[in-house]
Order: structure tokens, then sequence, then C-alpha cells
């Protein structure tokens, strides 16, 4: 390791910034274990009790149809398609009611840009669920669906998220990030907003009370410098909002749209990202992996790379599941998964104010029904209430 790489992990493990120049020299060049030491003692400098945390929540979707086609995504359906689908209220509102019933803390309402979904829509949406579980946080949406209902109702983003935030909106996903930089972006969502809207919207949100989360979808073909340059993209805004909770990268899932290939992000690749994250992301308090799509053990191996959360249980995903992602879990092994890294387990809420910290063994849940897919249109046979093995981790 050259003394300048050592230098720049030992600034980034104190607590200083690094440059997006410094971060692209560590993505490419660190070794592997001392980039995640250093990033593991940030990790544990901000969480020194050593707790990893999941959460409990089901991802909705209201609508497939969309206009937007972007071309890595394989749940979509076009206006007049015949698979297209919008739920009717009492479908959305039976599905938060079971997400409920399995101690869920947190619905994520996600769908396409249907043409007829104005802010109307969304906030009836909203103010529905929260009427009748009211207990429930919503954590939706993204900037793309706020751009989109804005444009539908010919209102200012401004006066959107105003509406929304009125209705019940708590938090908003950091959903269609994808890759911010112009020409990955282009290349795989020509329709979608460019990324600088995309983190306008999320700045006009932030500065409305509303705060969310980022994500980066790797793996479509970017280069280094690119995804270092998503980094950079986020930080700027967050230099000057302090709303985004969280950064959680995944990969491409190339199954059943039109990009197809492959995942153009290798394991190595995927946690030395992770790593970088955390040493870049000095304004970030918490970093999340996706282990629905690269596993669950490359979740866990992430534990080490700087990852202070594992996501969540999903009782329902169908987005990403529709591309490929095929992995699934339960309560029990999740926190197995945790524990067996050598860290914590708690169960937080979106927010991240841990609900139940499970210290021993003695103090995990035990509710078997809790498992990832509870109910999923992506799985065969459409996986609504299909029971999964679970793995005893205790
Ligand atoms: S990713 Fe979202 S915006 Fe793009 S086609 Fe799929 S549903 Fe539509």
């Amino acid at each position: 390791m050259t003394q300048v790489i050592s230098d720049i992990l030992q600034r980034a493990a104190d607590g200083g910034r690094i440059t997006p120049e410094e971060a692209l020299l560590l993505y490419l060049e660190a070794p592997l274990h001392p980039l995640g030491e250093a990033a593991d003692a940030v990790r544990r400098r901000r969480y020194p009790d050593n707790v990893v945390t999941y959460l409990i929540d089901r991802n909705i979707n209201y609508t497939n149809v969309c206009v937007t086609a972007c071309k890595f995504c394989a749940f979509y359906r076009a206006p007049k398609h015949s698979e297209g689908w919008s739920h009717p209220m009492e479908e959305i509102l039976r599905r938060c009611g079971e997400a409920v019933d399995l101690g869920a803390t947190q619905v994520m309402l996600q769908g396409g840009h249907h043409p007829d979904f104005g802010v109307e829509y969304y906030e009836n949406l909203f103010s529905s669920v929260k009427q009748a579980y009211p207990q429930l946080v919503i954590h939706s949406i993204g900037p793309s669906e706020i751009l989109h209902m804005a444009r539908v109702s010919s209102v200012s983003i401004e006066e959107a998220v105003r509406r929304i935030k009125a209705a019940g909106l708590d938090s908003i996903a950091g959903a269609g990030a994808e890759m911010l930089p112009a020409r990955p972006r282009t290349a795989i969502a020509p329709l979608k907003e460019s990324g600088e809207r995309w983190l306008e919207v999320m700045e006009v949100a932030h500065g409305l009370g509303v705060e969310s989360t980022a994500t980066m979808m790797m793996g479509t073909g970017e280069t280094a410098a690119e995804r270092i340059e998503h980094l950079r993209m986020i930080r700027d805004v967050q230099d000057r909002t302090g709303g985004f909770r969280s950064f959680i990268p995944w990969t491409y899932q190339p199954e059943n749209n039109h990009l197809k290939g492959r995942t153009q992000a290798t394991t190595l690749e995927y946690l030395r990202l992770v790593a970088v994250a955390r040493l870049f992301f000095e304004t970030v308090p918490h970093l999340q992996s996706s282990w629905l799509t690269t596993g669950k053990d490359v979740g866990q191996l992430s534990l080490h790379m700087g990852v202070d959360d594992l996501g969540s249980i999903m009782l329902e995903e169908n987005v990403i599941s529709s591309a490929g992602a095929r992995h699934r879990s339960n309560l029990h092994e999740l926190i197995s998964l945790i524990r067996s890294a050598d860290r914590i387990p708690a169960q937080r809420d979106t927010l991240y104010n841990r609900l139940a910290v499970h210290w021993t063994p003695d103090d995990d849940p035990s509710d078997e029904r809790v498992v990832s897919h509870f109910s999923s249109i992506a799985l065969p046979g459409g996986g609504a209430g299909k029971s999964l093995p679970l793995v005893d981790a205790r």
C-alpha cells in the first residue's frame, strides 16, 4: 500500500473528508482489507455498541403502468398493455393491514408513472393509508414519481411535495436514482429525468421537512469514475440539506428487461464501493447493503465493510424480483446473519430509532410468519401467502 493511500485511509477513518479524486483512488487501488478496516472504524466510531439494524416493511405496488420505459425495468407495462394493472384502494389497504399484523412499521408504496395519476391520486392514497393505519410510516415513492405527478397536475415540485406531505407522506424513498451521471443514466433510462433534476426534487423535499434515503444501482456498464461521481452528486446536496438518512447501493438484475446482459458489478466491486461510500459520506449517518440483489452472504460480508443496516425483511417485493432477484430471508435468518457477523441485531423504524435490541439470542423475536416475499407477484405461482422454510437462528 502506498503512503498516499495509507494517509487517505487514516484521514477518512478519523472522520476527515476525502475528495472525489481520493475516493476514486481508494476504490481502484486501496488493498481490500485496509479499505474495509478503515470503513469499519468509521462504523464503530458512529455506533460503538456494535448494533446493526434491520426493518420490517412491505413494498406495495399500486400500479405497474408506466410511461417512462426504463430499459433495466422488468416491472412496468406500457399504458393499454394487456398485463397492466392498478390496485383498487381496498386491496392496498388490505395489504397494509396484513403488514401491520406481521409487525411491519413501514410501507413503501411504489409504482409506475401512470399517465392519469396526478397529485390528487397520491393525496388520496397516502391519506387513506394514514387514516386506516396511523401506526404505519409511509416511506414511499421517489423524485421521479413526484416530477410525474407534478407534471400531470400542472403544479410545481414544491406544491406537489407540500400536498403529499400534508396527506401523510412521512419520508421519500431514494428510488429512481439508478446512476445519476448523465452518460450511464441516459443509456439505461433515456426518458427519466436527469440526475440533477432527481437531486433537485430531493433538495426541495428536504427543505420542506421531508427527509429521504439515497440509492445507487450498480452494474449496467458505468465506469468506476461514474460510480464515484454518483456519490459526489449526492454528497453535494447533503452538504446543503442534511436530509439523506442513509445510502443504499444495490446491483442491477438482468432478467426480463430490455437491457438484459448481466450484472456488471462483481462482489468485490460492490464491497469496495460500500466501503468507499462509508468513508466518503461522513455526513450521511447510515449505510445499508442490499441482500436482496447481492445475496445474503454478501450482505453479511458488507457488515465488515462499514455497513450498519441490513435493510428490510420485505414482506412483499415485486419490482427487483421481477428482474430476477430471488434471494429470500426471514426474521430468524436476518438476525442470525447479523449476530454471526459479530454484531448486535436490532429492529429499527424508518428514522433508525431502535425498537428492540436483541442483546442475546434470548431476546430474539419468534414470529415465524415474518418472511420476505410473504406475498409477491414476481414469484412462481404468485407467492401470496406461501410459507418459506425457516432457519433456526437460536
Ligand atoms: S423503473 Fe420506474 S419509472 Fe422506470 S419503467 Fe420501471 S416503473 Fe417506470
